[in-house]
């Protein structure tokens, strides 16, 4: 049987999406791949066909428990016996496992890697003793410090190569900038790896933030236009999800909770009636979706910020599978960026607290932005994309604009009298015809000192961060972060170029913006 065949037969699917053709013949020629594909993108076949191609067992390390039994049924289902171990189960089940091991019966083994690894070294010594043929490491950037996920018992993996030399390692993950990547290729010793990279672009999802002020209120103008159709709404506390799919079921809504602390029963049970359209709208933290494959769902709600890009996107990129044209929407607060904040320190590791803070602060951004939001998004998992993708709020100019040329004028002038040296807020505090005793003397002799009195502070600092966006200005990136001029600026102090800004009654947020810059 050909992959071809294979794959119309076991899957029953009748092409091959994105590379994985080339990746699987990458693994059936034994050579280690890393695979880059976003979420729905068809990772699993990537090793499953293989698995089912070659003849002998194929290891699949995967850091969730939960996900594990969900991978194994469908497999099943599709008659590729596989199952996996963990420590829920009882010394009989992991003994049938085991003599079906032995009797060459079993094509797919998962297992977490703490397991592989762990104290009790039977597990591995056993496994050295079957024809294994691959080995696959689903969501490898667990491995990587650079990522959002790091998982210490990850690195463990670093033996993988020497406990198993010549058996080829497919390493697979939805989530990898350029450092996780490379650290993902050096931390796993693969030999000679080929690497994988598909687009992250998801055509069919538009992305749009609005400011958050009244969420539910928001929530429900939002559904009103998408009452038919299935959807997922995150919170980052269990007791909001709960709180808030009882208030959309008051509203006729069929909306169910769903996060860890529930018990088994009830997930399976909610996940259930989710998949089979009973329930329309699971509210969720994000414990759930990691399983889930449902293709139908048409959008993803954050009712409150996301830690980091990474997961953003991964939560957004489970709506439209199907291909269909489906939504994210955001909800955006300055005081949600804050809480997370405080979470996003590691205990004992400045370095693991840094990055978490630098991730969330590029939320932040993307959260208060005005510009493409699919260029950002791209540009974040360092993949080109141009300026204007059609399909985000601001793409489709769902901000409302005005003449800025004025605006602008004047707080390039002032950069132009603060010879460049100076950073956002004491031009602005320049602008403003500050009092203070910061500014210096000579500085409110200035003919710009005051000129932009009228406009208050917060507009201010929006404006200029927007200036900054779209490349009238930019913060000098010697240390000092001065606003400094660029070769857009100059057109616009002569009055050749108007520039259009975004109105802040659309923007209007009750705290402090200071906090982002
Ligand atoms: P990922 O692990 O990358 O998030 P999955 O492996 O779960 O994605 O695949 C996402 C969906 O796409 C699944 O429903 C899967 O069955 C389907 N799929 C994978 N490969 C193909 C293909 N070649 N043709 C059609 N559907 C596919
Ligand atoms: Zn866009």
């Amino acid at each position: 049987m050909n992959s071809l065949q294979a794959l119309q037969k076991y899957f029953g699917y009748s092409q091959f999406r994105h590379s994985q053709e080339d990746i699987i013949n990458c693994v059936l020629n034994k050579q280690d791949v890393m695979v880059l594909m976003p979420t729905g993108g068809g990772k699993s076949l990537c090793y499953q066909l293989p698995a089912v191609l070659l003849n002998g067992l194929t290891i699949v390390i995967s850091p969730l428990i939960a996900l594990m039994k969900d991978q194994v049924d469908s497999l099943n289902l599709s008659g590729i016996p596989a199952a996996f171990l963990n420590s829920s189960q009882s010394t009989d089940e992991q003994r049938d496992i085991a003599i079906k091991l032995s009797n060459n019966q079993l094509r797919l083994l998962y297992v977490a890697p703490e397991r592989l690894f762990g104290k009790d070294e039977r597990l591995m010594a056993f496994l050295k003793t079957l024809k294994v043929v691959q080995i696959a490491i689903d969501e490898a950037h667990c491995i990587s410090q650079w990522g959002h996920d790091f998982r210490p018992e990850y690195l463990m993996l670093a033996g993988l190569k020497r406990e198993f030399p010549g058996v080829p390692v497919i390493a697979l993950t939805a989530t990898a900038d350029k450092l996780t990547q490379k650290d993902i290729l050096e931390k796993l010793n693969l030999t000679r790896p080929e690497v994988f990279v598909s687009s992250f672009n998801r055509a069919n999802i538009t992305y749009r933030v609005q400011p958050k002020q009244n969420s539910f209120k928001q929530l429900l103008r939002f559904l009103s236009e998408r009452k038919e159709d299935s959807g997922i709404i995150y919170c980052l506390s269990r007791k909001s999800t709960e709180s808030l799919a009882r208030d959309l079921r008051d509203e006729g809504y069929a909306a169910a909770a769903y996060h860890a602390g529930l018990n088994n029963d009830v997930k399976a049970k909610n996940q259930e009636a989710f998949l089979r359209d009973e329930i329309k709208i699971v509210v969720a933290t994000i414990a759930f979706g990691m399983g889930i494959n449902k293709s139908n769902v048409r959008y993803v709600v954050h009712a409150d910020l996301p830690k980091n890009i990474e997961g953003y996107y991964q939560e957004t990129g489970r709506a439209g599978r199907d291909g269909l044209p489906s939504d994210a929407l955001l909800l955006f607060s300055q005081g949600d960026a804050m809480k997370l904040r405080e979470f996003a320190k590691v205990e004992n590791n400045a370095q693991q607290s840094a990055i978490m803070l630098k991730k969330l602060d590029d939320m932040v951004e993307y959260g208060q932005m005005h510009r493409c939001r699919r260029e950002y998004l791209m540009n974040y998992f360092d993949e080109h994309f141009p300026d204007n993708c059609g399909s985000c709020d601001f793409c489709l100019s769902e901000f409302e604009k005005f003449d800025g040329t004025l605006i602008a004028q004047k707080a390039l002038s002032a950069v132009v009298r603060l010879k460049e040296r100076f950073g956002i807020n004491y031009v602005i505090d320049l602008l403003m015809g500050s009092k203070s005793i910061k500014l210096w003397a000579e500085h409110k002799l200035l003919k710009t000192y005051g000129i932009g009195a009228d406009v208050p502070r917060a507009d201010w600092q929006r404006y200029i961060r927007e200036l900054i966006a779209r490349g009238y200005l930019r913060l000098s990136d010697d240390g000092y972060s001065a606003l400094q001029l660029t070769d857009k600026s100059e057109a616009v102090l002569k009055g050749m170029e108007k520039v259009e800004l975004i109105t802040s009654q659309h923007i209007e947020e009750k705290d402090n913006d200071e906090l982002t810059f």
